[in-house]
């Protein structure tokens, strides 16, 4: 019998974060694995697709997206970073930022090139770029501030580089790209004559006071940066599929050729009810980050107590967490002593890496209610007890 499987579908896994949030069903612990929020959303959002359903917005959108959509998401450009798209021909809708991505990556890359992933990585680009035909090329960041190393990165750039992905608020480290890293990545792109495509999904989670700079901001950067975002974490809605890409108008019709053929539209009344809130009151995103920022610290001040060591995140949800004082031989033994004995659930680190540099780090999402990251906090304190630490 013929080969059944793809050759491209063979060079990747399953994803881990989903199988983990199995077990952690299995075993009942509390999921600290998946980053989606265990609290409800906003009542005006939800009432916002109500209202869409019941005026009859059910039937196909624009394939590239509503036009109320791209035009409040212009329109939240504007007032956020005071930079300007073209709703007509920049921006596209798409299921997720995950399609949007990969619209994006079928939409630009051919058998050969190569794409810049920085690991550890959120596990799609991989995928992606091998599904779209490409070469991902790994360049590192290290802890504790998860920075990346000039030289390595200007070596990974060659003749067949045709993009860098950058993703800024960082999912799994909490790493925000400070202004000065992004123009050293926009020197590089420019001079290697290379796309951006930025995952900025997380650019309203941000601690401390930081600022979100746009890649696509930096001179000469708007011409070859893809900015893919979407509504899934701002408002709690991860189900409802509501992502996209913005782009130059060239760059834009391809990926919006790729979208249809994947897709046809993004959820019309989904995305109704997004261009109703997006342009919401200040307070709504203030509080966002209140609230995020307030649960990352109950979880921390659990891991403190409990002898972990950890990299404080500036952003996203997530905490990466060091386990090597346990003495465990690797992350997936130590994340399954954690889900059977312990009651908790996270990700084994090796799975934000190509090889196997994460096999002494885990990660935790706190996108939970305060009683979930309690719940998950009192238990992690029997470490303590176990370990003598
Ligand atoms: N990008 C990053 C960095 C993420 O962490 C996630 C989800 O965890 C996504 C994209 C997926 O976003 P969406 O729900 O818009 O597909």
């Amino acid at each position: 019998m013929k080969e059944i499987i793809s050759q491209k579908t063979k060079l990747f896994c399953e994803s881990v974060i989903r199988e983990m949030t199995r077990l952690s069903r299995e075993f009942n612990a509390t999921n600290l694995a998946q980053g989606f929020p265990d609290f409800p959303a906003p009542d005006f959002i939800k009432n916002s697709a109500i209202e869409a359903i019941k005026r009859d917005i059910n039937q196909y959108s624009f394939t590239w997206g509503s036009t109320k959509l791209r035009r409040a998401i212009s329109e939240k450009y504007m007032k956020k970073y005071n930079f300007s798209f073209d709703h007509e021909k920049e921006i596209t809708i798409c299921c997720g930022s995950t399609e949007a991505m990969i619209s994006s990556l079928m939409a630009v890359l051919n058998p050969e090139d190569e794409v810049i992933i920085f690991e550890p990585f959120y596990e799609n680009y991989g995928p992606g770029t091998i599904l779209a035909g490409a070469k991902p090329v790994y360049v590192k960041l290290y802890e504790p501030e998860w920075n990346y190393k000039r030289d390595e990165l200007e070596k990974a750039f060659t003749d067949k580089t045709k993009a860098i992905i950058l993703n800024n608020p960082h999912n799994p480290t909490g790493k925000v790209f400070r202004r000065e890293e992004l123009e050293e990545i926009a020197e590089l792109c420019i001079k290697n004559d290379c796309l951006a495509i930025t995952d900025e999904i997380y650019e309203h989670i941000i601690y401390d006071e930081r600022e979100h700079v746009l890649l696509s901001s930096i001179k000469g950067m708007k011409e070859r940066t893809i900015i893919v975002s979407g509504l899934s974490k701002t408002f709690s809605i991860t189900g409802w599929r509501i992502g996209y890409a913005i782009a130059p108008a060239e760059i834009s019709s391809a990926i919006r050729k790729v979208h249809d053929f994947l897709t046809v539209c993004a959820p019309a009344p989904l995305q109704e009810a997004c261009a109703l809130v997006l342009n919401t009151n200040e307070d709504y995103y203030k509080d966002l980050i209140k609230n995020y920022e307030k649960k990352r610290d109950i979880l921390i001040d659990y891991l403190d107590k409990s002898g972990f060591k950890y990299f404080k995140p500036s952003g996203a949800y997530y905490v990466m967490v060091d386990i090597s004082d346990f003495g465990f031989p690797n992350d997936w033994e130590f994340m399954k002593f954690l889900i059977m004995e312990v009651g908790v659930a996270g990700v084994p680190g090796s799975s934000f890496y190509h090889d196997d540099s994460g096999d002494q780090k885990i990660r935790f999402c706190f996108c939970k209610k305060e009683e979930t990251l309690h719940e998950a906090g009192k238990k992690l304190l029997r470490l303590k007890e176990i370990f003598k630490k």
